[in-house]
């Protein structure tokens, strides 16, 4: 039996043990799940689940509710088993230039609270204050649905830089100010939680997977077009990383061998043609007075031809690097968020262009471009999804 009066994080690390651990594990990786897909994935047999899920309904930790499922079995309405609040909550810290946003869900894959706030500072220049916000809006998200850090399983943090796979910083060039910490670490130490971190594109990609635009989707291109440019790539129903963690540059792909040299130290890549900080230098020239990308992106919505013209060349540029980027991996989905992803229409038809002038027929049509449905919450919720540990298993397509 598993005992009533615990809190989450003793629950998860001391009283569940063997056949009850694995299925709510499995409940915690793959959500609300029917009782013949919890036999399937758990790899148990359906009397043990029965039993299991008796013993974890008597203390509390699952509900069941009849005709939720998402797909009926034989005509009848399913009923789908989920954790309860009472097995803990999940939660993500999304860290960024210039804004923390943090989002906190329940076991049972339903985000309950977000608090977000934006930075008077750059975050490379005070990583130790960044940490500290991120906590102090943890602290109040949980506050938000009377939750304490007792209750937390887990935190996923997002950090806008490659993360290689023993969680350093991949590229210190792009963010110095963090370059010899661990991110991780540093918010653990703070918290006193398990944290796993990962760059912010990355989460992104994973957000949109589970709750927004990349849904059912299983081979996905999420592209952060803000400050940098970077690229969160789902592949075969899995985040995909690649050997180092690196994966997903795509701001630091070489479009001119010949060009200016980029802060990552190589010539000529994406993020010189397409970032915010080199089309927002670039329409100084001719608007002095703008402040941030968000007012470039609104003059250009608002019909100043200079400054839709950056965007729609942008655009164009974007286009030849996805283009390759789709010859490679094929996606489905290509999903544009972040700052840029609100000048969507103005880039899309440019960057169609681009992509139908680099890619491969078949591998064009294949491909539906689309904006970011969670913009600009991706990363904070791929974060929550990491601290789930959804990134470890084919969610979509498992069974
Ligand atoms: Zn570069």
């Amino acid at each position: 039996m598993v005992a009533q009066q615990t809190h989450p994080r003793d629950l998860w690390r001391r009283d569940l043990g063997g056949t009850a651990k694995r299925v709510a594990e499995t409940l915690r990786l793959y959500g609300p799940r029917t009782r013949a897909e919890l036999v399937t994935l758990s790899g148990l047999s359906r009397p043990t689940v029965s039993a299991v899920l008796t013993d974890l309904g008597g203390a509390g930790l699952v509900s069941e509710k009849v005709g939720a499922a998402a797909r009926p079995v034989g005509g009848r309405p399913a009923s789908v088993v989920q954790l309860t609040r009472r097995a803990g909550v999940a939660v993500g810290a999304d860290i960024g230039r210039r804004h923390v946003r943090v989002a906190v869900a329940d076991l049972g894959h339903a985000v309950i609270a977000e608090r977000a706030a934006r930075t008077d500072f750059d975050i490379d220049d005070r990583p130790a204050d960044a940490l500290e916000l991120a906590v102090t809006l943890v602290d109040a998200a949980l506050g938000d649905v009377g939750a304490t850090r007792v209750d937390v399983v887990g935190v996923g943090l997002g950090v806008p830089a490659p993360i290689t796979r023993d969680w350093r910083i991949g590229s210190p060039p792009m963010l110095p100010g963090w370059a010899d910490l661990r991110p991780a670490d540093e918010l653990n130490a703070r918290l006193g939680l398990p944290v796993r971190v990962d760059n912010d594109a990355n989460l992104a990609a994973l957000g949109e997977y589970v709750w927004g635009a990349g849904r059912g989707c299983t081979d996905l291109v999420y592209i952060k077009l803000a400050t940098g440019i970077g690229a969160g790539i789902v592949l075969d129903g899995r985040l995909y990383r690649g050997a180092a963690g690196t994966a997903g540059e795509l701001g630091h792909v070489t479009l001119d061998a010949r060009g200016a040299v980029c802060r990552c130290g190589n010539r000529g890549c994406v993020e010189l043609a397409v970032g915010g900080r080199a089309l927002l230098a670039n329409a100084r020239q001719s608007h002095p007075q703008l402040q941030n990308l968000g007012g470039l992106i609104e003059l250009a919505n608002g019909g100043d031809p200079g400054c839709r013209r950056l965007i729609m060349d942008a655009g164009t540029q974007l286009g030849y690097a996805l283009g390759n980027l789709v010859n490679l991996i094929n996606p489905q989905r290509v999903l544009l968020g972040d700052e840029l992803g609100a000048a969507t229409e103005l880039l899309r038809e440019p960057l169609q262009r681009g992509l139908a002038e680099t890619a491969l027929a078949a591998a064009a049509e294949a491909v539906q471009v689309v904006q970011s449905a969670l913009t600009p919450r991706a990363a904070a919720l791929g974060a929550v999804a990491l601290a789930l540990g959804i990134d470890t298993v084919p969610f979509a397509t498992a069974q």
